[in-house]
């Protein structure tokens, strides 16, 4: 049984997300997509809704559970038994600091590996601070994340 975490702020979940989960699913047994405290950052949804959001709109793909954490991802994988994390990566830009971010994990346990996916190319250009932009000036997301998230994005911004 081969275990993945899948880190991030998911502020909120989108169809990028979606796709890298779902390539995810193809490498690995079980998949635990880890909802960042996000301490450090402002987020628009809090963690509760972050993560209700991840659970619904996670609900049609087996092997995927999801938690809330706020701690350092080694000591997540250790407690639960997983063998890589599993992060996203769009363009170079995305690049550098992920090497950091791998190497820094691997400094603090080196049988811990990162796999990095690239989403569908239709999704390479999406993160969740543009949806959360176009979706306060009124734009249509309808296609970048789930029905559930873009009903939540409308009634939080009070878009019709
Ligand atoms: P962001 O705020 O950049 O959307 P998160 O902090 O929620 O992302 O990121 C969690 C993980 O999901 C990261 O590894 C990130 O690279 C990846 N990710 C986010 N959006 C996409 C996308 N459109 N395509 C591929 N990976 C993505």
């Amino acid at each position: 049984m081969r275990t993945a975490l899948f880190p991030g702020t998911f502020d909120p979940i989108t169809e990028g997300h979606l796709d890298i989960l779902r390539r995810a699913m193809h490498v690995f047994d079980k998949v635990i997509v880890a909802v960042a405290a996000g301490i450090h950052k402002e987020t628009l949804f809090s963690l509760a809704e972050r993560r209700e959001l991840v659970e619904q709109s996670t609900q049609g793909i087996e092997g995927v559970t999801v938690m809330e954490f706020d701690g350092l991802l080694v000591e997540l994988a250790e407690r639960e038994n997983a063998v890589a994390v599993v992060r996203g990566l769009r363009f170079v830009s995305d690049f550098e600091y992920e090497l950091q971010l791998a190497l820094m994990n691997r400094q603090l346990n080196p049988r811990f590996e990162t796999v990095f996916m690239m989403p569908s190319a239709r999704y390479s250009f999406l993160n969740a601070t543009i949806v959360r932009e176009v979706a306060r000036l009124g734009g249509d997301i309808s296609t970048l994340v789930p029905p559930l998230v873009a009903e939540r994005l409308r009634q939080r911004f009070n878009r019709k």
